[in-house]
C-alpha cells in the first residue's frame, strides 16, 4: 500500500545518546541495541473514521523513537499496517451505507494527509491487511503444522497455550485477561473453544461479508495474525520495538507475540513492547463509541498550524494518559510564535547545551516535555537578552545550530 511522503531529516553534527525505552514486558527501561537498522513495527489504524488526537499522540510517540534512533546514528526500518478489513470497518460501512473498500480508502487517505501535515516520518512499508492475506495464510499453515490451530465451525483459532511464554508481554493475570478480552474484540464465551482466551486467526465467510479463498475455506484474517504476519515478513523475529497505544497491550500485542513465538520457536517476537498513553476529552478517553473525538483533519481545516498541534502532543510524555483541551492548543500556538521569533534573530543564548539537553531527553524514554522545556528556556532567555541588548555569552549561530535539531529530533519545522 502507498505510504505518505516523508519529511527530510537533516543530518546532525552531533550524535545522540543510546536510546532507552520503557518495555511493558519487562516493566522497566531497556537500552535498545539495534543490530543493523533499528527495526520498528507500529500497529496502524482500522480506517473507518478520521484520525483523532489519540491516534496522533501514538504515532507521534513512535515518530520520536524513529527520530531518536536516527539522531543516535542508526538507520531505521519502520513498518506499519492498515487493518483495511475487520469487523468495525464492515459494521461502519453497513451503517452509513457505503462500500467498505471505498470507506477504507477514503479514511486511509485522510490519515496519510494528517500524518504528513504533522511531519510524522513515513513507514518504509505501509501494509494493508487485504494485500497481506497470502502472508496470513502461510503463517496459519505453519501454526497448523506446529499443532497450534483448531477449528470451531468454519473459523480457525490459535491455541494460546501453544506459546509457553503466553502472558509475557502484558504480565497480566489470567483473570485480568479474561475480563478484558471480550471488551477488546475477543470472544471468551464462544462454545467449542479449547481455552476462552484463544483468538480467531481465520474467520470463515459470513453472508454479506467479503471473503477470500484459502486452504481452510473462504474467509478473512483475524486481527492479531495480520500484524504478526506483516511484521515477520518485513522485519523478521526479535525486532527492536513493537509499538502501539496502551489499549493494545492485551489482547493484541500478547496474541501477536504468541503466534510469532509458536511459528518461530526460540525467538521473541519483539525485544521490547512500548505503549503510548490514552488521550481524553471532556473527561473521558477519546473513543468512537463515546463520540468525544478531536480530529486532526478538522483542526487543519480550520487553519490550525500543524506545528502547534505537534507542540501540544510534545508537551505530554508519551506514556502518560492526559486530556486534550483547547487552551493547550492556544498555548502551543503562542509557544510556536515565541520560538519562531527567537529563532529569527539568528544570534541568541548558547545553543550547544540546549542541543545536548534535547537529544539526551529524547534518548531517555522519549522525554519530549523535558526537551521542549529546554527550548522554552532558551527562547525566553534569547528574547529577554535581546530586549536588553545581546548578552556577553551570546551565541552568534544559535538559530542555525538549533533549527536542524528541532527538525530532526522533534519534527518541528519552524
Ligand atoms: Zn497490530
Amino acid at each position: 500500500m502507498r505510504s505518505w511522503s516523508s519529511p527530510e531529516v537533516p543530518d546532525l553534527t552531533v550524535t545522540g545518546p543510546v536510546v532507552r525505552i520503557h518495555d511493558t514486558s519487562s516493566g522497566g527501561l531497556v537500552e535498545t541495541r539495534p543490530e543493523g537498522p533499528a527495526r520498528l513495527y507500529v500497529c496502524g489504524i482500522t480506517p473507518y473514521d478520521a484520525t483523532h488526537m489519540g491516534h496522533a499522540a501514538t504515532y507521534l510517540a513512535f515518530d520520536l523513537l524513529n527520530r531518536a534512533w536516527r539522531s543516535a546514528g542508526h538507520e531505521v526500518a519502520y513498518v506499519q499496517n492498515v487493518t483495511d478489513v475487520d469487523d468495525p470497518l464492515l459494521e461502519r460501512a453497513t451503517k452509513v451505507n457505503i462500500d467498505w473498500v471505498e470507506l477504507a480508502e477514503r479514511e486511509t487517505e485522510l490519515f496519510r494527509n494528517d500524518m504528513q501535515a504533522l511531519r510524522i516520518l513515513a513507514p518504509d512499508h505501509y501494509v494493508g491487511a487485504v494485500e497481506s492475506i497470502p502472508l496470513v495464510i502461510d503463517l496459519i499453515v505453519r501454526l497448523q503444522e506446529a499443532g497450534a490451530i483448531y477449528q470451531v465451525d468454519t473459523d480457525l483459532y490459535f491455541s494460546v497455550t501453544a506459546d509457553t511464554d503466553f502472558g509475557g508481554v502484558s504480565g497480566w493475570s489470567r483473570d485480568e485477561m479474561l475480563r478484558i478480552f471480550g471488551e477488546r474484540g475477543g470472544d471468551p464465551e464462544r462454545e467449542g473453544k479449547q481455552d476462552p482466551l484463544d483468538c480467531v486467526v481465520w474467520r470463515g465467510k459470513r453472508e454479506g461479508e467479503p471473503s477470500w479463498d484459502s486452504p481452510f475455506g473462504p474467509g478473512r484474517p483475524g486481527w492479531h495474525i495480520e500484524c504478526t504476519a506483516i511484521a515477520l515478513e518485513h522485519l523478521g523475529t526479535a525486532f527492536d520495538v513493537q509499538g502501539g497505544g496502551s489499549d493494545l497491550i492485551f489482547p493484541h500485542h500478547e496474541m501477536c507475540a504468541g503466534e510469532a513465538q509458536v511459528a518461530e520457536p526460540g525467538q521473541p517476537f519483539a525485544r521490547a513492547y512500548a505503549h503510548a498513553g490514552m488521550v481524553a476529552y471532556d473527561g473521558e478517553k477519546m473513543s468512537k463509541s463515546k463520540g468525544n473525538l478531536v480530529f486532526v483533519s478538522a483542526l487543519r481545516l480550520s487553519d490550525v498550524d500543524p506545528m502547534a498541534i505537534r507542540m501540544v502532543l510534545l508537551r505530554h510524555h508519551y506514556r502518560s494518559d492526559w486530556e486534550w483541551t483547547d487552551e493547550q492548543l492556544w498555548a502551543a500556538v503562542d509557544t510556536v510564535t515565541q520560538w519562531r521569533k527567537a529563532l529569527s534573530l539568528g544570534a541568541g543564548a548558547p545553543a550547544a547545551p540546549v542541543v545536548s539537553a534535547v537529544l539526551a531527553a529524547l534518548a531517555e524514554d522519549l522525554d519530549a516535555p523535558t526537551a521542549v522545556a529546554a527550548i522554552d528556556e532558551w527562547a525566553a532567555s534569547t528574547l529577554g537578552d535581546t530586549a536588553h541588548g545581546l548578552a556577553d555569552n551570546s551565541d552568534p549561530d544559535a538559530a542555525a545550530t538549533l533549527k536542524p535539531v528541532l527538525d530532526a529530533a522533534l519534527g518541528l519545522l519552524l
